[in-house]
């Protein structure tokens, strides 16, 4: 075989194996967002576990080799075994990723693991043949074919880079379905995934399995090629290089993914190899590591995207593109759409482009403030303090609920509770404790003592996203859009019991599906219609204004069909006209038999709209009662204006 033949077919297999790695990377930490700076060991260990599965026994040649198994397995099987041990190897550390623990301390777990797991593959004789690693690894399929000969080299690099491909598309049909874009919302904001339903450890979990399955097969493709398994050749440092591939590529793409497999990892290796030598030996490959690094910083602070940014996924233009197809009142919120679909109707037929294309320019507020207030309840005579404080069950409850940040009593003893077909008000000077107790009972905070019932049930202990499920729904006081999602995106991934949000629905594909997610398509449509942010569909999220923000918030929270609804000053940075019709929309959904509470510093607007309202000071509950009985109260006035 030529210099250049085996040259090139060299190249092949590095660019397959490393693409497979990075793309596995590109999947967990660019899609997920789990960062696993232990990521080489799980390459480690599919190369090791495909070269013990290849190898015969200890007699076969001479017995000078330490085997502990010696089955001699015939290809695919190890290939098969590395990506199996690589995914079974991720479970143990389903602990780091759980769903208190802080992505960076999970991130340095998984360094430590590598670090320890290095010394350990080194330093432990009977399994892992110590420094000396695992030669003569039998190539694949080399009882049959001759592994020496040009063509079977060439199969070898050509078969690495299909793999590599066959990778990519079964990667992207995961990241383009449901499931791909629950993992994209809880990579931008875990916490708020979590109160809409999403279970974090599982997410993050099969994540670390699919990436971990995906490095354990480009070691087996790696080490049926090069025959050998050297323990040196895993330092922790070569996750830095897989990551740096995925950074400049371009995060949360998989083509940034294949693209920085071959500039950084294939790249740097070959460029390498052309420099002259030059200073002491080991200085160029010293080089190459400052090299990778200046590379990281650079682009992170230049090109934050990478090379092929993430793609902004263009939705609206499935979105009522036809007559033929019914409309959809799917949703809760459908009997409040109705009046307003008229008016606005016009601009959503046509697919969302140029004519909508003005107001985008102009601040929603602005737009909303030209247009009549539409009135949205179906029925009258509930809200607006018609009716005493009283009437509807209790829905949610929370008892003697007490929170302390070291030490200190952010809430303190508050027992309060919501009626049920009530938007109740909440206020209280600023640290009274209004977001803590609301984050408490959804659940996103745990308590530090006290109890929380939501319809009857204890749920103290239960995590928020099982809370969510049973239809307790939380907003929050900060911004938390999920900022690379589209505003349709970010209405979809709220949206419960979707058949492709699974690992399993999105692996059996669109077919599956993709008819609900049109049927979803469309209610998220309507409820966009009904904010009047139709023409900022597939505007990313992060780069809406503050008040536009709050109202993707507000209709995110609405597609989880809530039947108890926590929102944390929903109309903080919202026009003032426009804050009033979105107190229109709530009174229509408890007219239909939401249970709201909502925080709010404006007492025009609890006047307006909520009743009862309950004042907090201090960490306790004041005083409740409708707005009216409590402005004649002292202790109440006098706490609100000292804050
Ligand atoms: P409110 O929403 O009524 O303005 P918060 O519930 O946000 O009040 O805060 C109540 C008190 O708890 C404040 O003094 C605040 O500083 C404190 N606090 C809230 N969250 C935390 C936290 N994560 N760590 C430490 N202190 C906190
Ligand atoms: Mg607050």
């Amino acid at each position: 075989m030529s210099g250049i033949a085996y040259y090139l077919t060299t190249i092949l297999v590095y660019g397959g194996v490393d693409a497979i790695a990075c793309l596995g990377l590109s999947q967990q930490f660019g899609i997920a967002g789990v960062t696993n700076f232990g990521f080489i060991i799980f390459q480690a260990a599919g190369a090791y576990v495909a070269g013990v599965l290849s190898l015969g026994s200890d007699k076969a040649d001479g017995g000078f080799q330490m085997y502990v198994l010696g089955w001699h397995l015939p290809f695919p099987i190890p290939w098969l075994g590395a990506a199996a041990v690589g995914g079974l190897l991720a479970l143990p550390f389903t602990f780091l990723v759980g769903r208190r623990l802080r992505g960076d301390f999970a991130a340095v777990g998984l360094l430590v693991t590598a670090v320890m797991f290095n010394l350990l593959v080194q330093n432990y004789q009977p399994l892992f043949n110590g420094a000396a690693g695992l030669s003569l690894v039998p190539a694949p399929l080399g009882g049959v074919l001759n592994s020496q000969s040009a063509a079977y080299q060439w199969g070898y690099g050509i078969g690495a880079v299909v793999l590599g491909l066959l990778v990519y598309l079964f990667l992207r049909r995961l990241t383009e379905s449901p499931y791909g874009r629950t993992l994209r919302a809880m990579r931008d904001n875990d916490l708020v995934a979590e109160s809409l339903g999403s279970n974090l450890r599982a997410l993050r979990t099969s994540s670390l399995v699919i990436g971990g399955a995906l490095a354990g097969l480009s070691g087996g493709v790696l080490v049926g090629f090069i025959n050998l398994w050297d323990p040196q050749a895993w330092g922790y440092a070569e996750t830095i290089v897989l990551f740096a591939a995925v950074i400049i590529g371009g995060l949360g793409n998989h083509k940034g993914a294949i693209l920085g497999a071959i500039l950084v990892p294939l790249g740097f290796e070959e460029a390498s190899r052309f420099i002259p030598a030059i200073g002491r030996p080991g200085l160029i490959p010293a080089l190459q590591w400052v090299a990778i690094g200046v590379l990281i910083v650079t682009f992170l602070w230049f090109r934050p995207q990478g090379i092929i940014p993430e793609r902004r996924r263009i939705l609206s233009r499935l979105l009522g593109a036809g007559a033929d197809r019914p409309p959809v009142p799917v949703s809760v919120a459908a009997p409040v759409a109705a009046p307003v679909a008229a008016p606005v109707a016009a601009p959503v037929a046509a697919p969302v482009a140029a004519p909508v294309a003005a107001p985008v320019a102009a601040p929603v507020a602005a737009a909303a403030a030209s247009s009549p207030v539409v009135p949205l309840r179906s029925t009258a005579g509930k809200g607006r303090g018609e009716h005493p404080a009283g009437g509807g069950a209790m829905v949610l409850e929370g008892f003697d609920l007490v929170r302390s940040f070291e030490g200190n009593r952010a809430v303190d003893g508050a027992s309060l509770g919501f009626q049920e077909g009530h938007l109740t008000g909440l206020i209280g000077p600023n640290g009274a404790g209004k977001s803590t107790t609301l984050a408490m009972l959804a659940g996103t905070l745990p308590v530090t003592s006290g109890r929380i019932v939501l319809f009857g049930e204890d749920v103290t202990t239960v995590p928020a996203y099982r809370r969510a499920r049973l239809g307790l729904v939380r907003t929050f006081q900060l911004a938390s859009e999920f900022k690379k999602l589209t505003v349709l995106e970010n209405l979809l991934v709220a949206i419960p019991g979707q058949k492709g949000s699974t690992f399993g629905g999105a692996v059996r594909g669109r077919r599956y599906w993709g008819r609900q997610e049109r049927e979803l398509l469309e209610r998220a449509g309507s409820t966009l219609e009904r904010f009047r942010l139709t023409a900022h569909a597939d505007t990313l999220a992060g780069n809406l204004s503050g008040g536009q923000r709050r109202l993707v918030e507000i209709m995110r929270a609405l597609m989880a069909e809530p039947k108890v609804l926590l929102l944390d000053e929903p109309m903080a940075g919202v026009h003032p006209q426009l804050a009033r019709e979105i107190g229109e929309i709530l009174l229509g959904l408890v007219a239909d038999g939401m249970t709201i509470a909502m925080v709010e510093h404006e007492l025009a607007i609890m006047d307006e709209f909520c009743d009862p309202v309950i004042v907090m000071a201090e960490g306790r509950v004041l005083a409740e009662g409708t707005m009216a009985a409590l402005r004649q109260r002292s202790e109440v006035v006098e706490a609100y204006l000292v804050g």
